[in-house]
């Protein structure tokens, strides 16, 4: 049976699904993104690493979603000729402070299967990164680099050349369901309408589900995640990614060092509030969103909960001395004058009413609609696994 299935979002996992949806049945696919171009938001503004599951508890859908996505991403590159580099990870504890953490980390990284990962000694450390200082560190040798903007188009392509649509500048306002059909309202006053609608609309995740009448809890969170770039003449202090032990209290990583595919070395994200869920520039401010943010209980709570790292994030981090500051922590040659500013990226992070970061992801289920409601890092290397998830489990009628 042919269905007209939409799907809202040509982030990675917007074209990641249609790509799936093209590919596996003579389904009718139709992709509607609301800007020009596609992967604008998180998809063309993150790291551009391959995660291959160190972090994530193990038995959740990041810990089997983002091997199993890693291992398709792999190969997908390598058919299509795409740049895809296993530069491999140091995950460094700086003191002895760490090593409780490191060793926590090493015990779900071993469950979760990460291939080839061994534990090192400071001077087996430093032949992987002569500049690194540390007590210990794990070592994931096949953690990637690649570049999500250019993955994103590829599938884009593969949709367009499966004679799947790709609307762009086509933004959706309206969801409703009539009889077994879903309408579609654009903001230009069109109406189309589906058998079924996949919604992955990443920083919008909440009030796309909202529209579609179901709870707008969790709600986005916008975290902006700033770097720094090393200067040429620097790069060579840093081969590959070399990350702190994260912090259990926080969703995100820790600065990290992170070798761009194209060429250069980042420093970063930190993670502070962002004043707007597509608030790119420091001076960008959204003042409907930040209010928004400001007024939900959820957020109000882990403020509470968290302010004093809160508050030394907002204004001890984003400083050019402060990021080479933590940076020196690991590299101690660094001095300020060997970075620069780069673009900042806006993490979509889903928040629940009593102040819990949302840490799995979460895809909800609702009479025809299909909500992608948390997909923060690692959905980018997990796509083409989440992708095959969302599309296994549509039922055809
Ligand atoms: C700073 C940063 C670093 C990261 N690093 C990594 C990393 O190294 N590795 C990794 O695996 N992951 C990383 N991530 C996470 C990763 O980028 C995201 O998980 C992934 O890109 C999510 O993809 P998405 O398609 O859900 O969202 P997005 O890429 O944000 O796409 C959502 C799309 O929906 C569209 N949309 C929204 N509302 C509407 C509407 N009303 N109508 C039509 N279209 C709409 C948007 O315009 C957008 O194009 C990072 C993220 C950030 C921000």
């Amino acid at each position: 049976m042919s269905l007209r299935i939409g799907v809202v979002g040509a982030g990675i996992i917007g074209l990641a699904v249609a790509r799936e949806l093209v590919q596996r049945q003579s389904w009718v696919v139709t992709v509607l993104e609301k800007e020009r171009e596609v992967a604008l938001h998180q998809t063309g503004h993150n790291s551009g690493v391959v995660h291959m599951g160190v972090y994530y508890p193990p038995g959740s859908l990041k810990a089997r979603l983002c091997r199993e996505g890693a291992e398709r991403l792999a190969d997908y590159c390598a058919q299509r000729n795409i740049a895809f580099e296993a530069c491999g990870k140091l995950i460094v504890a700086r003191g002895r402070e760490e090593l409780d953490r490191l060793d926590e980390l090493e015990r779900r990284a071993r469950a979760n299967g990460v291939p080839g990962l061994r534990r090192l000694a400071p001077a087996q450390m430093r032949e992987i990164e002569p500049h690194v200082r540390g007590v210990a560190a794990l070592h994931s040798p096949k953690t990637a680099i690649v570049d999500y903007r250019a993955i994103a188009s590829a599938y884009a392509q593969e949709v367009r050349d499966a004679r799947g649509e790709l609307r762009l500048g086509a933004r959706v306002v309206a969801i409703s369901r009539q009889a077994a059909e879903v309408r579609v309202g654009l903001s230009g006053g069109e109406t189309l309408a589906f058998d079924r609608l996949i919604v992955c609309a990443g920083l919008q995740a909440d009030r796309l589900a909202r529209l579609a009448g179901a709870p707008a809890q969790p709600r986005i969170v916008p975290f902006r995640g700033e770097y720094y770039r090393l200067v040429s003449s620097r790069e060579h202090l840093v081969r590959g990614l070399i990350y702190p032990v994260p912090d259990p209290a926080y969703p995100f990583l820790g600065v990290h060092f992170t070798r761009r595919i194209g060429g250069g070395v980042d420093i970063g994200p930190n993670a502070i509030l962002a004043t707007g869920r597509e608030a790119y520039r420091r001076r960008d401010i959204a003042v409907g969103d930040l209010i928004e943010t400001l007024r939900y209980p959820g957020f109000r709570t882990l403020a509470r909960h968290h302010w004093r790292a809160g508050v030394a994030e907002l204004w001890g981090s984003r400083s050019r001395r402060a990021f080479v500051a933590r940076s020196r922590s690991f590299i101690p040659e660094l001095v300020a004058a060997d970075v620069e500013p780069a673009p900042a990226g806006i993490r979509a992070q889903a928040l629940d009413p009593d102040g819990a970061l949302v840490d799995d992801f979460r895809i909800d289920r609702l009479d025809g609609v299909v909500l992608v409601r948390n997909a923060p890092s690692p959905a980018a290397t997990a796509a083409l696994a989440i992708a095959e998830q969302i599309v296994g489990e549509l039922r055809p009628a």
